[in-house]
């Protein structure tokens, strides 16, 4: 219907540019399409994947000695899973390294605490012993005076809310992406903050710090969030010190890479869609849903085209993308390294290992006709057209800010951050036919935008701003 109504008003206007962005896929196509979804869900293999990246390569902290492995583990699935082309690309960034991290109230009373230093944290040099000051949030630390936290540790004590989108995370990242920083800048010895994490398991939950490596920062860790609980609950009574002990720090640069698997598209090549998960993981649990969940269900839709005959119009790559978690650096590279307009769409999965609930994509609520055909491909997963634009995950975000048009399939996040980033990440809170699912999203949607025309939207933005595509 919509595309009728493009081509009157394109009659109209006696003009008829758009019609190639908004082309219809061929029955072909959709056909393909369907039989890729239904093998998809009878496959396993991102479960085989999952279980295989995280038993035989186990935590692929970035820097580590296993990030290595986790890149020949990589090249050698995306070869014997029958891609054409299998792609190294050289990523590099500092080593961050952690030795030995502790934590105790020292008074009111003695007892030992629950922490994991944050990713690209200090070392504290040995103990230090200090005050604790309670922070309801990073608005109210900032809030504080300069120099009034002089010998202190800053406490951000921010509750995360669960939800189905996770958007609770968007709201109290913060405190563990800058708070270290903005502690620095009123004094403070170091930094505590109450993990960012919906379970109540006394394990906690790293994570990157964000600054840039000339922004002065302390010492900075998270507490599990009983322990956050009772310090809360001690500080409401009076003052409370802590002996907070952090061997961490940088350690050199590291060179890893992006591993990238490639079908070669038949008619236009070098044009790609763009799917991918990260390989590397933090160093606590083995890394299951965050996010070896991703790389073996993008792996897997890939594989299914892989043993097609045929290969689709544009090509598809599938990226194991380098660190993303102390700084997106495989993300930012593969933006530099390849051009962003012949990029045609991505996605990418990095939200767990559970079911995708809804589609969106940056089309928003003028979808063109073949993110139409994916959603009515993707109605029996259980998986509606949301029109709300949603975001596209961090490692693709260097392409989209290039003008790359994006889809995201929403995971449900609703018990992911009781996991994220903790020693608790492990394979057990994975279920293959859930990954089964999310395969056959991700092949529908790769197949149908690399063996179509559309343009998803690239060239309706170029006409209503007069610039070139
Ligand atoms: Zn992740």
């Amino acid at each position: 219907m919509r595309l009728n109504a493009a081509f009157a008003l394109l009659a109209l206007a006696g003009t008829s540019p758009l019609i190639a962005g908004d082309a219809t896929p061929s029955t072909a196509s959709v056909a393909t399409a369907t039989q890729l979804r239904d093998q998809a869900l009878v496959s396993n293999r991102a479960y085989e994947l999952t279980a295989s990246l995280t038993t035989d390569v186990g935590q692929r902290m970035a820097g580590s000695e296993a990030d290595r492995r986790a890149v020949q583990w990589a090249k050698a699935k995306f070869e014997a899973l029958g891609y054409d082309r299998v792609i190294l690309q050289p990523v590099s960034y500092p080593r961050w390294v952690r030795r030995h991290e502790s934590v105790a109230i020292t008074a009111p009373y003695n007892m030992p605490m629950q922490l994991t230093a944050l990713g690209r944290s200090h070392g504290t040099d040995g103990d230090l012993n200090a005050e604790v000051v309670r922070f309801e949030d990073i608005e109210a630390l900032k809030a504080a005076a300069d120099g009034s936290l002089a010998g202190k540790i800053a406490f951000i004590d921010k509750r995360m809310p669960r939800s189905q989108s996770g958007h609770g995370y968007g709201e109290t990242v913060a405190g563990r992406s800058t708070g270290a920083a903005v502690a620095a800048s009123k004094g403070a010895a170091a930094l505590l903050i109450r993990s960012i994490g919906t379970d109540n398991n006394r394990l906690a939950h790293t994570g990157g710090m964000w600054q840039r490596p000339e922004t002065p920062t302390v010492p900075a860790a998270a507490l599990s969030i009983p322990d956050a609980d009772q310090l809360a609950r001690l500080l409401a009574k009076g003052p409370v010190s802590v002996r907070l002990n952090l061997d961490v720090g940088f350690d050199g640069e590291f060179e890893s890479a992006n591993v990238i698997g490639e079908i070669t598209g038949r008619e236009k090549p070098d044009e790609y869609v763009v799917i991918g998960g990260h390989l590397d993981s933090w160093d606590l649990g083995t890394g299951a849903i965050d996010d070896a969940s991703g790389i073996g269900i993008t792996m897997a839709a890939g594989a299914l085209m892989a043993a097609l005959p045929e290969r689709p119009r544009r090509s598809i790559r599938v990226v194991a993308f380098a660190n993303e978690e102390q700084g997106v650096y495989g993300g930012r590279a593969f933006a530099e390294a390849n051009d962003a307009g012949k990029a045609i769409i991505g996605a990418e999965s990095d939200l767990g290992a559970d079911r995708i609930y809804a589609l969106r994509s940056s089309m928003g609520d003028q979808p063109d006709a073949t993110i139409k055909a994916m959603a009515d491909l993707m109605a029996p997963l259980g998986i509606p057209y949301d029109d709300s634009e949603g975001h596209a995950g961090a490692d693709i975000s260097g392409l989209v800010n290039r003008g790359m048009p994006f889809v995201a399939l929403e995971q449900d996040a609703t018990r992911y951050f009781d996991y994220h980033h903790t020693a608790n990440d492990t394979l057990d809170k994975v279920d293959a036919e859930a990954l089964d699912q999310q395969v056959a999203a991700y092949a529908i949607f790769a197949w149908l935008a690399a063996d179509g025309d559309s343009d998803f939207g690239r060239s309706r933005a170029a006409a209503a701003t007069g610039k070139q595509p």
